[in-house]
């Protein structure tokens, strides 16, 4: 007989503070197993993409750390993890399984065939909320139902919040052996989360992954930026904001920790506020686990989107002859990040001025956003496309020489990630279609060659989509 242990299976909780599961195994005085589980196989969870599998990467390695650190050890297992898990548990003898919750619809409906499994075979199975400041079940509108607009919905969820006790990380871990009988277990870089062959992300920034990461980014954003947040959090040309999207999304750090931190007024109001969109991303797919691949809004069911492969493709390469469309987009090739107005620009000029399906953007962010997260994207997608819970109206469409012209003044961010057009005075940055010859020959800029022209006349666009929108109102759409 394996000698008694708990398991701790981790999932998007990759950190050992403010860890309610890992404690609570600690706590339970058995010996320890550490297990990831690369699910890849599974019908229904969505596998994570390109970029967020190399982000992946570097939040386990720090985790491995952080655990061994404290007498822990982090094991790797690679399949399904309807059968694996079983396996495992029953090689360990492992009395207790500890987990924190995932919110996603098919997530949900595996854990809890599992959770069913192993109770059935004996075992206690505990799981705690790791990623949220309050369960989705537990911020309800005044009907009963789930919210559709974020102020109420934040509103009611600040009321929920106390103030929270943090969980120290657990010291002095015991750490079972591997189990006899058990599936062999991995080294991560077999897990092959890295890209190889090419090698597309050796360019990217040093992620900093990890707790130790995630705390100097929000003492950074604490200690210099929070003032100027409310503005310059929409600056492009500015490091306004905290980049601890990915290190939320891996769960290196909890927003409750964030919460905790932050002081509630000046522009710590506005930054928790941001917390709280991310809160009620999740609101959301829980209440509609099908987001990420349904209109929110059903009427939109009808709408006349275009079937354009080669626009699509054009905004996905980043030549759509906007400069700041095709910024955004080089933005995201060459760091695995995005400027949220940048996505919100890039996202609108996709679904309005290209009239595309808001999915593909979503499909596309999802294989190259390090932070890609079902609920924020799906959310986010929506909301800018006009179909989405509290979303922007359809009939806002960004012009993206204006809103350059706004969040970008200078031309910084452009000139940064389009440095073919770096040559250009401000005044024609955001719209070298309207410079003078001379100026474009100054600056080494021969439209159609070195940068491309528009793909579509930014009026034109604009009339086309609110034809749309005015056609699907009268009901006059056929798909
Ligand atoms: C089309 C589109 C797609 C998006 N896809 C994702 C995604 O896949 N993953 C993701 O984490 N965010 C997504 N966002 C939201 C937002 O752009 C990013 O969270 C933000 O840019 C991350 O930068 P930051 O950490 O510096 O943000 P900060 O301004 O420092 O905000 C702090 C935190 O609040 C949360 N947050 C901020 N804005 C939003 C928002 N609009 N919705 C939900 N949470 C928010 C994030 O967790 C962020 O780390 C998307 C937005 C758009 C418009």
């Amino acid at each position: 007989m394996p000698k008694p242990t708990a398991l701790v299976w981790f999932r998007n909780d990759l950190r050992v503070s403010d860890h309610a599961a890992l404690t609570a195994a600690a706590a339970s005085g058995l010996p320890l197993l550490c297990l990831y589980i690369l699910d890849e196989e599974s019908p229904g969870p969505r596998p994570p993409g390109g970029a967020s599998r190399w982000r992946l990467d570097h939040a386990l390695a720090a985790l491995e750390e952080d655990l061994a650190a404290r007498g822990g050890k982090l094991h790797f297992l690679r399949g399904p993890a309807e059968e694996l898990l079983p396996e495992v548990a029953r090689a360990a003898g492992a009395q207790k399984i500890f987990w924190s919750r995932r919110y996603g619809g098919a997530e949900i409906a595996l854990d809890a065939r599992l959770k069913a499994a192993l109770r059935e075979s004996g075992r206690e199975v505990h799981s705690f909320n790791a990623a949220l400041l309050a369960e989705p079940w537990q911020v309800k509108s005044k009907s009963g139902g789930a919210f559709k607009v974020f102020t109420p919905f934040w509103r009611a969820l600040r009321e929920k919040i106390a103030p929270p006790a943090l969980l120290p990380a657990p010291q002095n871990l015991v750490a079972a052996p591997w189990p006899d009988g058990a599936p062999q277990p991995l080294a991560r870089e077999a897990l092959a989360l890295a890209p190889a062959k090419p090698d597309w992300a050796r360019n990217f920034p040093d992620p900093d992954a990890g707790e130790a990461g995630a705390r100097k980014r929000l003492f950074d954003l604490l200690d210099r930026k929070i003032d100027h947040y409310p503005t310059h959090r929409d600056r492009l040309d500015f490091d306004g904001t905290s980049h601890l999207s990915a290190h939320l999304h891996f769960g290196e750090m909890s927003p409750r920790q964030i919460f905790g931190a932050t002081p509630p007024s000046g522009g710590g109001d506005k930054f928790l506020a941001e917390l709280g969109w991310r809160e009620f991303s999740y609101h959301l797919l829980y209440a509609h686990p099908e987001l990420s691949w349904r209109n929110f809004n059903p009427r939109f069911d009808a709408f006349p989107y275009r079937k354009d492969e080669a626009a699509l493709e054009a905004w996905r390469r980043g030549k759509t002859g906007y400069p700041l469309v095709d910024a955004a987009l080089r933005e995201l090739w060459t760091t695995g990040f995005m400027h949220n107005r940048a996505r919100m620009i890039a996202a609108s000029f996709l679904t309005k001025h290209l009239l595309i399906d808001w999915r593909e953007g979503e499909k596309f962010f999802w294989d190259a956003l390090a932070d890609a997260d079902e609920a924020s994207n799906a959310a986010s997608w929506q909301w800018v496309a006009g179909c989405g819970a509290d979303a922007a109206p359809y009939f806002r469409i960004f012009n993206p020489v204006l809103q350059g012209e706004k969040y970008d003044p200078d031309g910084a961010y452009v000139r940064r990630f389009r440095p073919e057009l770096a040559g250009l005075p401000a005044a024609y940055i955001h719209k070298p279609w309207s410079a003078p010859e001379a100026v474009l020959a100054r600056a080494g800029v021969r439209l159609g060659e070195t940068y491309p022209h528009p793909i579509v006349d930014h009026d034109f666009a604009r009339r086309r989509a609110l034809a749309a929108l005015a056609a699907l109102a009268a009901g006059d759409t056929h798909r």
